[in-house]
């Protein structure tokens, strides 16, 4: 069975009969993803929809020609409702593939499978892997793309990651923006294959963590990404969709000045007049970008976009730090109802943060559009100038007359601004008189001014590209770990997210280096109201056939010396106490199995090697599969075949399995779900 894979023969069927714009409340309000799925479907529910009985005879009639047709035989096109590639082939346009004309049907463009080559891997996400590849057109030209491969087990496409492929494919092959990415066509091959735009400088979130001597990116190139980020986010929430994973790790470069939004395997429609998407069930989600209403009821709307857009920005002038970092994920949906917030960065300006505090406004209502955002990014602009003498004063940014200068505070009546040397990218603070600012009109000033983006009228309509101008100043070379096999930093991002989830417990050593504050927390006996109690301090494991909510997160073991779990000191006290200390040669195995499952305390290391007569592999899975159990409803035997599947990526497995934490933390969810349609 492949339970969400009937979207694309759905949406087929209903453009065929111009009723596309019931494609979705058919399939999230009604359920139905299959088309026999229609024979439990009553007029009066498609009257619910809003679907008048002259569309409804149209339906039944699609679906009487539907099922009197030929039977396909390979999956790919059952999926597809028997879309066949060598029917529905488009005539591939001479040149241009940004110009391809939309076929019949929706599919911008089904390509055969040797049209297309991969090369190189580029990454690998949540459902498959990508690779940079060339696609050649009937005229023999070659495209640059990415293809994005759905992973396919032994036994064929799982079904959720089919489902999400291919609700990713549906999304992304109706929209069309300069800062969205561009789905080229569909390979149906198998496996099956997504052909995109390439962004051939990688993730925002690569290229903000990528280390010396790749520079840091300018301020104002910041801003402009968020500018552009922002009309993207308005194009999709006019196109009713809410994202639900802005991050950096899914904003591609396709040039050094032009992100776009990638990454649509979570997008879903807004439904009914309510304006948002309750999640059915549990399934990760990126802990720390998510607002307190999707954490707590698993509800997302283009308000919660914006408060992830929100930790966006804060990502972006925070040189791609993870926000939240070090806190368990039951900590962090507490503290935000507490009012805590991410600190503003050094580098990010007080008008900045302070947009950025509007998007974490607790009530969604409270938060700006995204429209709204676009005119406040405007306001918080930094000004840009111009040094005209040199500053060598101790303590101050060095510049040179000449440097070009970007303002990130500077009021008329202070004599010391902060800012960021052009040249150099130090930040600093100077003295006001060594900068002269330049007025849209290039005219000097003698005070910063909210200067708005670079004038739009020389640029593609709807594009907020600035890759024409200071192009050798800012110029991006590629990120680190693009070129080669290396883990994707999208899933670096949400592996780390996720492990947060998986790790719902104190973190391994005494929390010496914490703040305070994280420190207090973990003392905390009790989790958030509507939560997952904190486990006991209990090393007994629950049995697989507990029912979900009951089972424990992460169970935590005795500390030794009745040191209370998450008292500072606690876990070093484990290996520092004397006489206790263990040989060079298992300290050094404990801190190889420490460092690579993320979240597990020194004690349980030595303990899971203890298990395995010392062999460092095995203690690694084994941890692994533990945490994987915990997580999930699923038992310890399925985990260590999940995990073996996703080759031990605890992240990419627990992908697959769904987090029993978000299922707890939204508890009553489901049962309300039904209700909370439009
Ligand atoms: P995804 O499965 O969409 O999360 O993609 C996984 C990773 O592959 C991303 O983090 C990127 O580094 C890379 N990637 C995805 N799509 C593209 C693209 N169109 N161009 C370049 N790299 C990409």
């Amino acid at each position: 069975m492949l339970p969400e894979a009937g979207s694309l023969w759905l949406l087929k069927l209903l453009r065929d009969i111009q009723l596309a714009q019931f494609y979705w409340p058919i399939l999230e309000e009604l359920n139905v993803t299959r088309p026999e799925h229609f024979d439990f479907v009553k007029p009066e529910d498609l009257d619910g929809i809003g679907m008048g009985r002259p569309a409804q005879r149209r339906l039944s009639e699609a679906l009487k020609r539907l099922r009197s047709g030929p039977k396909s035989k390979n999956w790919v096109y059952k999926i597809l409702g028997g879309l066949a590639p060598e029917h529905k082939e488009p005539t591939l346009p001479s040149d241009s593939p940004t110009h391809l004309p939309e076929p019949e049907g929706g599919l911008k463009c089904l390509i055969p499978e040797g049209a297309v080559c991969r090369g190189e891997l580029l990454g690998s996400g949540c459902f498959g892997v990508v690779h940079r590849g060339l696609w050649t057109l009937p005229n023999g030209k070659s495209v640059p793309v990415a293809v994005k491969s759905l992973r396919v087990g032994p036994e064929g496409p799982m079904g959720t990651e089919l489902g999400d492929f291919l609700r990713e494919v549906s999304v992304m092959m109706n929209l069309e923006h300069p800062h969205v990415l561009r789905l080229h066509g569909l390979v149906l091959g198998q496996p099956l294959q997504m052909v995109m735009e390439l962004a051939p400088l990688g993730s925002l979130h690569a290229r903000l963590t990528a280390s010396a001597p790749t520079p840091p990116l300018p301020v104002s190139l910041l801003c402009l990404f968020l500018r552009q980020l922002a009309g993207a986010m308005v194009y999709l929430g006019a196109r009713g969709l809410v994202h639900r994973d802005l991050a950096t790790r899914n904003l591609l470069l396709a040039s050094p000045r032009t992100i776009k939004v990638a990454d649509f395997g979570l997008v879903r429609p807004l439904g009914g007049t309510r304006g948002r998407y309750v999640m059915g069930g549990p399934r990760p989600i990126p802990y720390a970008w998510c607002a307190p209403e999707s954490l707590r009821h698993g509800a997302f709307s283009s308000a919660s976009d914006v408060w992830m857009f929100g930790v966006t920005l804060w990502e972006m002038f925070s040189g791609g730090e993870e926000p939240w970092a070090g806190v368990p994920p039951y900590l962090i949906l507490q503290r935000l109802e507490d009012r805590a917030r991410l600190p503003r960065p050094p580098v990010c300006s007080r008008a900045l943060y302070s947009l950025a505090l509007r998007c974490w406004a607790p009530h969604p209502a409270d938060r700006p559009s995204f429209s709204h955002l676009e005119g406040l990014l405007q306001e918080a602009w930094p000004s840009e100038g111009c040094c005209v003498r040199d500053v060598t004063e101790p303590g101050a940014l060095r510049m040179e007359t000449g440097d070009p200068i970007t303002v990130i505070e500077g009021s008329p009546d202070s004599t010391i601004w902060k800012g960021q040397n052009g040249r150099t990218f130090k930040v600093g603070s100077f003295p006001a008189s060594a900068v002269t600012l330049a007025d849209a009109g290039g005219l000097p000033v003698t005070r910063p001014v909210h200067r708005g983006t670079p004038a739009r009228g020389d640029q593609h309509p709807g594009s907020i590209d600035g890759d024409r101008k200071k192009a050798n100043l800012w110029d991006v070379p590629p990120a680190r770990g693009q070129r080669r096999n290396v883990p994707l930093e999208r899933m670096k991002g949400i592996s780390r997210s996720l492990e947060s989830v998986l790790s719902l417990g104190p973190r391994p050593t005494g929390g010496g280096s914490s703040p305070p504050e994280i420190r207090q927390a973990r003392a905390v006996p009790q989790g958030p109201p509507g939560l997952p109690p904190r486990p006991p301090l209990s090393s007994s494991s629950p049995q697989p056939s507990q029912p979900p909510r009951e089972r424990l997160p992460w169970p935590k073991k005795k500390p030794p010396h009745n040191l209370p779990m998450g008292a500072p000191g606690a876990g070093k006290a484990a290996a520092l106490s004397g006489g206790l200390l263990p040989d060079p040669e298992l300290r050094r195995k404990i801190m190889e199995v420490e460092l690579s499952v993320h979240g597990v305390t020194h004690q349980e290391c030595q303990t899971a090697l203890g298990a395995t007569g010392g062999d460092v592999v095995s203690a690694i899975r084994n941890l692994k599969v533990d945490q994987l159990f915990h997580l999930s409803s699923r038992s310890r035997a399925d985990c260590r075949r999940i995990l073996e599947h996703y080759q031990w990526d605890l992240s990419a497995a627990s992908r697959y399995c769904p987090s029993q934490a978000l299922s707890s933390a939204s508890a009553g969810t489901d049962t309300s779900m039904k209700s909370l349609g439009p």
